[in-house]
């Protein structure tokens, strides 16, 4: 038998959340993004059921290509451009639409000679600080892209720093639209974030990711509240009990001191699969779809978790540390991070199963 932890990936989950993004945004055009292995979900699987949408998102060229290659004839974007000149003309041969956000690029682009025009996103930088072209130099890049000929379909890009906190994105949208002007080029803004709050971000096209996975953009808005459903679940099971006295440790560094006699089952998950070290303590989980939590420190292959609350507890209990009827919102906010950090990070070591 192998080790009994497994990951789940639900289709149906991935489509109903793409329909709850069209829902918000039904007049955009809707690039799913994949990067990471698609947040961890596994890249082809996602993608295949999500094939309804307009075009996918990924930061790695191989990612792409594999995705072509796959049949795929969307717009497949690179949302970082291309790192090195040797790689357009490949980007040109699978038609891949690439990010252009700094002047490097765009020398590099106009220079290329290539004979196949390429779809541009053209990226402005509106306090994001990280790519991007200062919105005093964004003008001159597009008209030097235009004039290049070399470009197919433009399409004006920014990225928000905070559309998911307090600070939205006023500012941001007023210096982006100020500097593109009036203008008949298509425009994408929005992620998740963005897009299900403020609706004039939404534009031509929107380019959601964590939404699509099940997981809130918000720290204020439960993924229940906005209709979404997980779509990773995973699920171990409790591998061993003990019985603990009053007084009594579990663990590393005994970091966990039982107040009354507890029940502890050990469950075949740990930092090694993804499981985040930094939940603490009290962090929940599921047995037998039963809320409890966990207890003391988590090990590599191990959590221990308090099998008080469940009656009958035994070896082989179906344990959910995540996805189905908790979220991994949940978990992250115990771990001090967020939901993109534990999904991308689950480990390669767990297996997959795609369910219809
Ligand atoms: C990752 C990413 C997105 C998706 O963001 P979510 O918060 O996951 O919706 C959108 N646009 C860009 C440029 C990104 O890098």
């Amino acid at each position: 038998m192998p080790r009994p932890i497994l990951a789940s990936i639900n289709t149906s989950a991935l489509k109903h959340n793409l329909a709850v993004v069209r829902g918000y945004a039904p007049h955009s055009k809707v690039m799913a993004v994949l990067k990471a292995n698609a947040y961890g979900h596994g890249l082809v699987t996602v993608a295949t059921a999500l094939s309804t949408a307009d075009g996918f998102a990924t930061v790695d060229i191989e990612d792409a290509i594999r995705l072509r290659e796959a049949g795929f004839r969307q717009t497949l974007l690179l949302l970082n451009g291309l790192f090195h000149e040797s790689e357009l003309p490949l980007m040109a041969e699978h038609r891949l639409s690439i990010v252009i956000h700094n002047q490097e690029q765009l020398e590099m682009f106009v220079g290329s000679g290539l004979t196949i025009k390429t779809d541009i996103f053209l990226k402005m930088n509106t306090g994001m600080n990280r790519l991007g072209f200062s919105p005093n130099h964004f003008s001159l890049a597009l008209q030097r892209l235009l004039n290049s000929r070399l470009a197919g379909n433009v399409t004006l890009m920014t990225h928000f720093a905070t559309a998911d906190d307090a600070a939205g994105v006023e500012e941001p949208m007023r210096l982006f639209f100020k500097t593109i002007g009036d203008t008949h080029l298509a425009k994408s803004l929005a992620n998740s974030a963005a897009l299900i709050r403020y609706p004039a971000t939404r534009a031509d096209w929107v380019r959601p990711g964590i939404m699509l996975y099940g997981s809130s953009p918000y720290t204020d808005q439960t993924s229940e509240a906005l209709a979404l459903r997980p779509v990773m679940t995973l699920q171990s099971e409790v591998i061993a009990i003990q019985d603990i006295q009053p007084g009594e440790t579990v663990g590393y560094g005994q970091t966990f001191v039982a107040n009354r006699a507890t029940r502890v089952g050990m469950v075949a998950c740990g930092y090694a699969d993804g499981y985040p070290r930094h939940a603490p303590s009290g962090t929940p989980v599921l047995v037998n779809g039963v809320r409890t939590t966990t207890l003391g420190r988590v090990a590599m292959d191990m959590i221990c978790v308090d099998l008080t609350p469940i009656s009958q507890a035994g070896v082989g209990d179906k344990v959910t540390l995540w996805g189905d009827r908790l979220s991994v919102d949940e978990i992250a906010q115990g771990a001090g991070t967020v939901s993109y950090e534990l999904l991308c990070a689950l480990a390669s070591r767990v297996p997959m199963v795609v369910l219809a």
